[in-house]
């Protein structure tokens, strides 16, 4: 009975993430989800990204943290709309969720947006087993810990549209094999791509700007053609 509770619960999620995709479509919004465990630096990335991006495009943000809006209010300081979910008082959990999104979703202008990050709540396994309607998901994994992690928490690599180091400007301060983490990363996912950055010094930063405007143009000449 436990499976079947486990089942029920994933396939509501995966209904309402279809919903929250089918009005991120018709926005034309490109929605990125950002996971990794925390303190690899997904907040800096975002502040580094939206610092790039901002003057070109209209950028919103979903936090997801147990607790605190300190990571909202680092991005509310670019002048952008950012809603902070904090699930510390609806059982603490350790992932978004599909029907969370939709309630944040629910007070975003979102024809007022093109590119959506959501950052979730920093944890390597759970956040990749619920989709949100998003996009692509973005796994950012820093020098910090270790080229055995995608071996270690192979789902959330496997799922992942693109793999972000973070933290190169340590690479020489570490005993860390980057090409043998860039061979654990391409063992779980043969197809994953990955950038390498810094978001400290902001280096690598451009190219994971280009990708996100590659895929936003990808968004908008395929909803294009399906005239909507
Ligand atoms: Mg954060
Ligand atoms: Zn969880």
């Amino acid at each position: 009975m436990k499976i079947k509770v486990l089942k029920d619960v994933l396939k509501a999620n995966d209904t309402i993430a279809e919903e929250n995709r089918t009005i991120l479509r018709k926005k034309g919004i490109l929605t990125l989800n950002l996971m990794s465990s925390p303190g690899a630096g997904k907040t800096l990335i975002l502040e580094k990204t939206v610092e790039r991006l901002k003057k070109d495009f209209k950028i919103g943000v979903i936090e997801g943290d147990v607790s605190t809006s300190n990571d909202a209010r680092r991005l509310a300081r670019y002048d952008i709309p950012v809603i902070q979910i904090n699930t510390d008082s609806i059982g603490g959990a350790c992932h978004l969720d599909a029907n969370m999104v939709k309630e944040a979703l629910g007070s975003l202008n979102l024809s007022s947006i093109q590119i959506l990050f959501i950052e979730n709540i920093g944890n390597l396994i759970c956040p990749a087993g619920f989709d949100l309607g998003e996009d692509k998901k973005i796994i950012v994994l820093s020098l910090t810990e270790g080229e055995d992690k995608p071996v270690k928490y192979p789902v959330a690599f496997r799922k992942a549209d693109l793999l972000l180091v973070n933290k190169l400007d340590l690479l020489n301060h570490l005993d860390i094999d980057l090409e043998l983490l860039l061979k654990n990363s391409r063992k779980v996912n043969p197809d994953l791509k990955s950038i390498q950055l810094s978001a400290r010094t902001g280096e690598g930063i451009d190219k994971w700007a280009q990708w996100i405007k590659k895929n936003l143009d990808l968004k908008k000449r395929r909803s294009g053609a399906l005239g909507s």
